[in-house]
C-alpha cells in the first residue's frame, strides 16, 4: 500500500516536472491543485525545480519559415524566423547563378541515375529546392533547362494536390 502510494506521488511529481500546472496534474489525478502542491512539498520538490518547470512551460511550438521544421522553442528564440543560418540563407531567394544551380542538378541526376525531384534536391543537393523555384519559376523548368526529363506529375512534389 505504501509503495503504491509513493509511486503515485512520484508520478504526480513527474507530471509536474514535465511542465504540467498544478491544476492540470490535479485534474489528471482527481485531486485539488492544493493537494498537488502539498504532495510536491512532501516529495521534496525544490524551488529550483519549480523555477525550472516555469521556464519549461514558456516553450512554445515553433515553425521555421524556411523549411517548415517544427520544434519547441524558448521565448528568446521564438521570434527567429529560421531554424539555422543555413536555412535563412537558403530562403533568401535567387542568390545562386543559373549555371551553378543547373550544374548541381546535373551532378545529382548523374549520381541518382534519374531526374532529381524536390526531395532529392533537399536531401543531397548543394542548394535547396526553393532556389530553383526562385530562379527558374519551378523545379520542372529547372529540370528542362538542365536537359533532364521532368518527372511525371503525381510524384512527390504533387502528392498534396492530386490525392
Ligand atoms: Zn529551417
Amino acid at each position: 500500500m505504501r509503495a503504491k502510494l509513493s509511486e503515485r506521488n512520484a508520478a504526480i511529481v513527474a507530471r509536474y516536472l514535465e511542465g504540467k500546472t498544478l491544476e492540470q496534474v490535479g485534474q489528471e489525478y482527481g485531486i485539488t491543485r492544493e493537494r498537488v502542491r502539498q504532495i510536491l512539498i512532501q516529495q521534496g520538490v525544490s524551488e529550483v525545480q519549480k523555477a525550472a518547470v516555469r521556464y519549461l512551460r514558456r516553450f512554445r511550438d515553433w515553425t521555421c519559415r524556411g523549411c517548415g521544421k517544427h520544434e519547441k522553442r524558448d521565448p528568446r528564440n521564438y521570434k527567429r524566423l529560421h531554424c539555422s543560418k543555413l536555412c535563412a540563407r537558403k530562403s533568401q531567394g535567387p542568390t545562386h547563378s543559373e549555371d551553378d544551380l543547373i550544374a548541381d542538378l546535373r551532378r545529382l541526376a548523374a549520381e541518382l541515375g534519374r531526374t532529381p525531384g524536390q526531395r532529392d534536391i533537399n536531401a543531397s543537393g548543394k542548394y535547396w529546392h526553393m532556389s530553383y523555384v526562385y530562379r527558374f519559376g519551378s523545379i520542372r523548368n529547372a529540370q528542362e533547362r538542365a536537359g533532364l526529363t521532368p518527372r511525371q506529375v503525381g510524384g512527390a512534389g504533387h502528392a498534396k494536390k492530386c490525392p
